[in-house]
């Protein structure tokens, strides 16, 4: 468990204006994402659970998978769910210079046209942040499934969701080759334990 799991008020002063939580916290609604893909053998047995549940989610996609899988990743933006933009080559921004992270972001732009930016593992410099706040809205999350441990189980992954998940949450999956086992056991079971609670999934606001 780290913070990283469920951030604290002090990431939403480091990243001013980034959207961890929809604004309106007092409605039942939460906000499904995935990061990674578009990733065959992943991604379109996601779609067929989110077609099955009538939920619309975010994709945040990476420029080389969908240079690789664009009919998947047409498939995602046919059935009505957004995509976001998570870089081409997954940079880690502490480890990278602004020009090389934004190039990198920049390149991913010719793939995915999108006004929203997840930073991969949720971390960046502030000056790559402030740097594409002019351009992005900026989304990270409330809520990490944490499905890419390896040493985790669907049932644990479900664990986590159903812990951390309150009004306004933004949740994030992964549609990618390491979380699969995890991803698509514990998708089902956490959309249907969420809906019980009287939770609603929605889409953020489009930004302006
Ligand atoms: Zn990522």
């Amino acid at each position: 468990m780290n913070f990283f799991q469920h951030p604290g008020f002090w990431l939403n002063w480091y990243y001013p204006g980034a959207l961890f939580r929809l604004p309106d916290s007092k409605r039942k609604r939460l906000v499904l994402t995935f990061d990674d893909g578009p990733q065959p053998g992943v991604t379109d047995r996601v779609l067929d659970i989110l077609k099955e549940e009538q939920i619309q989610a975010i994709f945040f996609c990476l420029g080389r998978q969908v240079k690789a899988y664009p009919e998947l990743f047409a498939r995602i933006q046919r059935e009505g769910h957004w995509v976001g933009n998570h870089s081409f080559s997954h940079l880690n921004g502490l480890n990278t210079a602004l020009g090389e992270y934004i190039d990198d972001v920049s390149e991913a732009s010719n793939w995915i046209s999108s006004p929203f930016f997840r930073p991969p593992y949720g971390k960046m410099k502030r000056s790559q942040f402030f740097k594409l706040k002019k351009s992005y809205q900026v989304m990270l999350w409330d809520v990490l499934a944490v499905d890419y441990e390896p040493n985790r189980s669907p049932e644990q992954c479900v664990d986590t969701v159903l812990k951390y998940s309150r009004n306004g949450s933004v949740i994030v999956f992964h549609d990618s080759l390491k979380a699969a086992d995890r991803v698509l056991g514990a998708l089902k079971p956490s959309i249907k334990a969420l809906k019980s609670k009287g939770f609603e999934f929605c889409l953020p606001p489009i930004p302006h």
